[in-house]
């Protein structure tokens, strides 16, 4: 189960630390499957492009089938509240509340990237 996996290759200088995330990198390296098996682990996710992402993680759901997942490219869209993103950078700063590097630093942490 790579997901879980915490990064510990810094090595000693720790200068990879102050690298910027390369958002490319992160998101050829953590395949939006992986990823929204990880994020939304009671969902049935199963095939390429759009799924029903189980219960919505934006808003108050009691009702599946709002919520959709696409495998391929990492969208979202969530047909009650609204909410929606093209890849998993956008997931991660849309549930987290973070800025764009931010999402990046928290995808490379918890991936065991960089
Ligand atoms: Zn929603």
């Amino acid at each position: 189960m790579a997901y879980i996996k915490k990064a510990t290759r810094y090595g000693n200088t720790g200068k990879a630390h102050s690298q910027k995330p390369n958002a490319d990198f992160i998101k050829n390296s953590v395949t939006p499957f992986d990823f929204y098996r990880h994020e939304l682990p009671a969902a049935p996710l199963k095939k390429p492009n759009w799924n029903n992402g189980g219960l919505c993680p934006f808003h108050a759901d009691r009702t599946p089938g709002s919520f959709l997942v696409n495998l391929t490219t990492g969208a979202f869209k969530c047909y009650s509240c609204g909410m929606a993103g093209g890849d998993i950078v956008a997931f991660v700063m849309a549930l987290y509340g973070l800025q764009f590097i931010e999402a990046l630093a928290k995808l490379a942490d918890d991936w065991g990237l960089l």
